[in-house]
């Protein structure tokens, strides 16, 4: 029996980054900017201008509040 074998993602990148699910498309992404993954941020610039505001809001107030 294998059934206590865990399911493990390949490993190999995680020495190098942290992949961290997307709050948008809940995909894991090595890079994420105020939790948006770059295809989301580029979807975001194409087709949805106002989520885009939010989101720079959301990323002026990261970076504000990290300088305090
Ligand atoms: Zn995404």
């Amino acid at each position: 029996m294998t059934a206590e074998v865990a399911e493990r993602p390949d490993d190999a990148l995680d020495a190098v980054a942290e992949p961290v699910p997307c709050t948008r498309c809940s995909n894991t992404a090595l890079l994420t900017i105020v939790g948006r993954c770059a295809d989301c941020i580029s979807d975001m610039g194409r087709n949805h201008p106002e989520e885009r505001e939010a989101w720079k809001r959301e990323l002026t107030t990261a970076i504000e509040s990290r300088g305090q």
